[in-house]
């Protein structure tokens, strides 16, 4: 018993002190003494022994204020890696990234859904290519993870439905047949939302809004997704924005999703969103004519996560990769019209300007092997 209890200590202040040197990115030993409250000589033994693991590694000279200079610890970044595979309609993306979230190989091809065996022995087929491609081993991958738009099971084994995808309960172990890896499935908001605050380093509450051909949604509260009691939280594209407005792909009437989609846009330039934001560039008037209205509605939406909320805004999704020019007119928009209006680094363009929903799946696994390290 009391073995048990002294072996728990060390698996904690193992687990402590990686964790603390994965969200600094770079420590001195006697600054993770100081910042969890243990002996010099545990953090040097913990640390000794995750270098042993190839798990951390020292860095450079640290410069110190007493004049004395500290050997910074990091964590090894490629010590492990996850598979992120993104399906939507007409596209199949696939990631493999390390533990810091970045993308180490992708692919990304033009296919069009189908629920049959065939479809999702190619995605297979290419996830274990890129795997060959990359030269990493397979044991030193965590897991596959899927994204795909729909309401999953909790467990994230069963995708219960997908109106876009016009299928239902689908198993995860269907899709992901013949991986030697665990598999899970996330809603791809959800996964976008999780790749896009996978950096924070503080507790912090943020709304993922999804601005792609169909408008989703996360709620982070302190850093973890909230999913609400049905799996169903954060979908604001069915917030109602317009009483018996326009009809919505969901039956309802006034819908976001109606107004604020990134269709909206790109059905102005033939579906190419790009050439929207190249043709607004430039000046073109009648698309500055559908943007402001469009900002108009999105203005709005925003509003309505900000009030409630009370925290940052990320807009994401399609939209997200060409919103960086318009986001100080979007702030503007919104401080005109909110109620509390404080600080306009409140909304935020996105970071991962392509693969969120990719990433966010591959970090499914990332985030245990961190914890439970
Ligand atoms: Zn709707």
């Amino acid at each position: 018993m009391k073995y048990d209890s002294i072996s728990a200590e060390k698996q904690t202040n193992r687990n402590r002190v990686y964790q603390l040197v994965y969200q600094q990115g770079s420590i001195s030993k006697p600054e993770i003494a100081t910042r969890l409250g243990i002996s010099l000589p545990t953090v040097i033994q913990n640390v000794k022994n995750l270098q042993q693991e190839g798990l951390l590694k020292e860095g450079g000279v640290m410069e110190s204020t007493g004049g004395r200079k500290a050997v910074s610890i990091t964590y090894e970044k490629n010590a492990r890696f996850a598979i992120g595979t993104d399906i939507t309609r007409n596209h199949i993306s696939i990631v493999l990234i390390n533990l810091a979230g970045e993308i180490i190989e992708s692919i990304k091809i033009e296919k069009l859904y189908e629920n049959t065996p065939a479809y999702y022995l190619e995605m297979v087929q290419l996830i274990k290519q890129l795997i060959v491609v990359s030269g990493i081993r397979e044991d030193v991958i965590l897991g596959a993870g899927f994204s795909i738009p729909g309401i999953l099971a909790r467990n994230g084994q069963m995708l219960i439905y997908s109106h876009v995808l016009q299928v239902s309960a689908l198993q995860c172990s269907t899709i992901g047949r013949g991986l030697p890896y665990p598999t899970e499935l996330s809603n791809d908001a959800n996964a976008a939302g999780i790749a896009e605050t996978w950096q924070c380093k503080s507790q912090e509450n943020a709304a993922y809004l999804s601005l792609s051909d169909y408008v989703g949604g996360a709620i982070f509260l302190n850093n973890e997704l909230y999913l609400g009691e049905n799996q169903r939280g954060g979908e604001f594209g069915h917030m109602t924005l317009v009483r018996d407005g326009l009809p919505c792909y969901c039956g309802r009437k006034g819908c976001v999703d109606a107004y604020c989609s990134a269709q909206v846009l790109s059905r102005h330039t033939g579906g190419n969103l790009g050439a929207f934001f190249e043709g607004l560039r430039t000046g073109d008037k009648s698309l500055q004519i559908v943007w402001d209205q469009y900002l108009s509605y999105l203005t709005t939406a925003i509003n309505n996560l900000v009030v409630p909320f009370d925290c940052k805004v990320i807009l994401g999704g399609y939209l997200g990769e060409y919103l960086e020019p318009y986001i100080d007119e979007i702030r503007r928009s919104v401080a005109e019209v909110t109620t509390f209006w404080g600080n306009e680094d409140y909304i935020t363009a996105c970071t991962y300007k392509r693969e969120a929903s990719a990433v966010g799946a591959a970090l499914l696994f990332v985030r245990p092997f961190i914890k439970q390290l």
